[in-house]
This record gives C-alpha cells, structure tokens and sequence, in this order.
C-alpha cells in the first residue's frame, strides 16, 4: 500500500540516529525545535549480548573482499564501538571553512575525555605497553571517551558514552523518534529538502510507504549509507571523489600463564611511520569468543586470559566508488599491502618482546570506510547539499588529510552544524516576524 501521508509537520527531520544524529537532535530540540528522528534499526536495550551484537549488526563490502561493519539500531555504530578517541583535525576543517574548535571546547566540557590511568588497564594492555617500550616504540595512551567512575579495572560496557542516551535526551525534549523506518529518498520540491519518503515493513512480508515533511532535512545515515540516499533523491553527482578504508588484520598470541582479565580494547596505539598505526587490541571476552569462533580457533576460545592481541592498520589512497547499481568497489593499492607487511614486523616484535608465541593472524578487515563525500563538491561548509536545507553530518565528511576515529570529531561535527540550523531558523523567525 503506498500511503502519501501528509501528517505533522517538523522543523527539521534527522535521517540515522548514530553519533552525529543524536547530536543533532538534542541540540535543535534543546533549542526548541519541533525534530523527527528516523531511524531504520530497532531501538534495543544497551546491553552486549551474543544476540543484541547479532541483531544490530551489518556488514557491507567495501574492497576486494573486505567488509566494513556498521550497526542499524537506535544509536547506531556507537552501541558498539570501543570508545577510542582521535582529536579532531581541527586544521583540515579550518581549511575547508569549518571551525571546530569552539564545538571541540565546549564537548572537552562535557563529556568524560580521558586516557586511562594504569589503575584501570588490564593486565594484557599493560604487558603490551611493557614490550612496546621495551622495543623502542612511542607507545602511547590514546582519548577514551569512558566514564572512569563507572570502571574498576575491567571492562564495563555501561562506561562508554553512547548515542543513545543523546536519542533518549532528545525525545525527552520532545523528538519524535520512529524506528524500523527506512529512509528511501528525500523529497524535493523546488530545489528545497521538504521531507522524507520511508518504507516501514509491517510483518514478514508487507510494507508501506509514508512522507514526513519538514523545514529541513539532515541526513546522518552514515557514510556508507547517505551517498546512496542522496542519490536516490536525485543527486547522483555526489560520491564521485572516492574513499578510504584503512586495511587492517589483527595478530592474537599466547602469553603462558598471563592472567588477563576482560578488558577495554585500544587504549594505546603508536604511528610507526606515516599511515601505519599498531593499536592495542585486546578485546574483551564477548567479541574475543565471536572472533575466534568465526575463524575456527576454538582451542584459544579456552585460553582468553592468556591472549594478547595487536592491530596494525594503514592508511590507502583515496578511490573507488559507488556504481550505479548502489555497490561499493575499490581496489586496493600495492602500497598498502607494503605497509601493513612493516607493521606486521613491528607488530610481531612487540608479541614477541612480551613473551606472546602461537600467534594466529586473522583475517584483514576494514577499518572505518570513511570520506565517501566532499566538503567543497558535495557540501559546502554549512554541510548543505546543491539542494537547499538538505544537509549531511556523519563519517562520510571525515577528510582523508585527517583521518580519525571518528567519533568525537562527528561529536564536533554535528555541533557545529546544529549552531548554524540554529541560528538560520531564528534568522529566518526574526525575516518573519519583521514582514508581519
Ligand atoms: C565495531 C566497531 C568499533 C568502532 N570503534 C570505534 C572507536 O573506538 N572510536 C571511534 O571513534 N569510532 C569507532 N567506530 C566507528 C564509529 O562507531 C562510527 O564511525 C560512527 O559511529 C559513525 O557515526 P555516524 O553518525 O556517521 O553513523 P552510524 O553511527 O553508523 O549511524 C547511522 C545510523 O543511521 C541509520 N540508517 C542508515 N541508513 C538509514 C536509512 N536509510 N533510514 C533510516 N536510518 C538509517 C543506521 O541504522 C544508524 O543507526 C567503530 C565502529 C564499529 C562498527
């Protein structure tokens, strides 16, 4: 049945509720703003379990055979990702038009930035950081953004900030949020964002269409998954400029007799040169179990306590892209498989300096598909798309001259963005009410 609903009408629609949408909600419902929050996963208890990590969790091929995980839930990526924290590069927007710094200043305010003190690192990080030093390596603790008061030395999954108590904040303040609705395209009616055209799936087999309208419209769908809707809406020159995926594969060893305990993963890293990161990557319990699972290593299932595990990540240039039929390709350069060969061999010391043997390389993975659009072609610096208020806010606007983790600079990101719709929508009140 396809049903043209009219219905209420909002100020401002925001398309994903991941980090960078929930952002942006609570910020325009802070402000008084009358916002709907459109969401195509489920809302579900924050709770890490083997079946709410399954429910929520997506895959798309990104390269070759690499696939980039996301999650489709009411919070999105963040309900599981690991709370590790790059500063934003606050230079590569400056450059492009966009200030961060005062977002950046304001969130360093409120939210618990920290590294972790050696109090609160497991026995396994500790032992790594140990060997890390010990071969003459920088290594150095990384920004969590984990409430510490929450931890006592292990790992504790309610300690890391996620967005979705910024959704629960934002429907305190009077959002509309409407899971399992997915947005199809945005409507455009005279070179102006005017709504939303959804699919919503009523049992196994039927579905309905519906329209919501609005003032404005922010697409927060991730970066994998905006292009595709813009696209949809009729802008089918955006994601013309490639993307990055960062190639990564992790080593596991055992260290006999290492009493580890569940611990947070990637609490120190070091650049061993340009685009090559090795990254502590010793995962708690759960995802330790499902991995080694998934790559029929069922003996060390047995032997978590004892494991130690190393990233190594590279950066690869900027390609591919997005075909017609709505598929993600890029091939991957030969100077990326150089440099995660070097950091394999530093990697390998720092196992080895730690006493680690029985390593099990897994499998190369991507490590964020990032930069899918262009501040500049595809946005301007008001994040506006060629189409007026549609704008965009999520990892698809990370710069490959400042790749991040992404979190906290969408954190600034979708600060900065909400400072302007604010600021345009009481412009546009005060017009108004002066030519009443
Ligand atoms: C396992 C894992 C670990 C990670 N660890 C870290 C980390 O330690 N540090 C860090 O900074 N980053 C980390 N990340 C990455 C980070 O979580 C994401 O890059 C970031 O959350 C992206 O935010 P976003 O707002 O762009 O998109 P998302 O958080 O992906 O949110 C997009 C939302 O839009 C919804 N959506 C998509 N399409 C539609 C549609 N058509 N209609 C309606 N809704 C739609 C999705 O369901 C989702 O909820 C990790 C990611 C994963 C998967």
């Amino acid at each position: 049945m396809n049903t043209p609903g009219v219905g209420e009408a909002y100020d401002c629609i925001v398309v994903g509720s991941g980090t960078a949408g929930a952002v942006i909600a609570r910020e325009l419902t802070a402000r008084g703003q009358k916002v709907l929050i459109l969401e195509r996963g489920q809302y579900l208890p924050l709770k890490e379990t083997v079946w709410t990590l399954a429910s929520m969790f997506n895959e798309v091929p990104v390269a070759d055979k690499l696939k980039d995980a996301r999650v489709y839930a009411a919070g999105g990526s963040s309900a599981m990702y690991l709370g590790v924290m790059d500063e934003p590069p606050i230079d590569a927007y400056r450059a492009l038009g966009i200030d961060l710094q005062p977002a950046y200043d304001a969130i360093r305010q409120q939210l618990p930035l920290a590294e972790m003190p050696d109090a609160l690192m497991s026995p396994q990080s500790l032992r790594m950081r140990d060997a890390a030093i010990a071969a003459g390596y920088d290594w150095k603790k990384k920004l969590m953004l984990i409430d510490q008061s929450k931890c006592s030395g292990a790992y504790c999954y309610d300690a890391k900030w996620k967005a979705l108590t910024y959704v629960d904040e934002a429907v305190r303040q009077g959002a509309m949020l409407k899971c399992g609705v997915l947005a199809e395209r945005v409507l455009i009616e005279d070179g102006r964002a005017v709504g939303v055209e959804c699919r919503i799936k009523e049992g196994a087999f039927r579905s309905r269409t519906v329209r919501f309208h609005a003032g404005r419209v922010v697409v927060c769908a991730g970066s994998l998954a905006t292009p595709l809707l813009l696209r949809a809406s009729g802008l089918q020159h955006v994601a013309a400029g490639g993307y990055f995926i960062d190639p990564s594969f992790t080593l596991f060893g055992r260290v006999p007799g290492l009493r580890g305990i569940d611990s947070f993963c990637g609490v120190m890293e070091m650049t061993l040169e340009e685009g090559i990161v090795i990254k502590d990557a010793n995962v708690h319990k759960l995802p330790f179990l499902m991995f080694m699972l998934q790559y029929m290593q069922v003996p060390r299932m047995f032997a978590y306590p004892e494991h130690l595990g190393i990233t190594v990540m590279a950066h690869d240039q900027v390609g591919g892209g997005l075909s017609a039929d709505g598929r993600y390709h890029k091939p991957l350069d030969a100077g990326v498989f150089d440099k995660l060969a070097r950091g394999e061999k530093a990697a390998r010391e720092i196992l080895d300096r730690a006493g680690a043997r029985d390593i099990f390389k897994a499998p190369m993975f991507s490590g964020g598909a990032l930069g899918t659009l262009r501040v500049g072609s595809d946005v301007d610096a008001r994040l506006e798309t060629s189409v007026r208020d549609l704008h965009v806010c999520d990892g698809s606007l990370i710069p490959e001259n400042g790749r991040v983790a992404p979190t906290l600079t969408l954190l600034c990101l979708a600060t900065y963005l909400a400072g302007i719709l604010t600021h345009t929508r009481n412009a546009h009140a005060e017009a108004e009410g002066v030519a009443a």
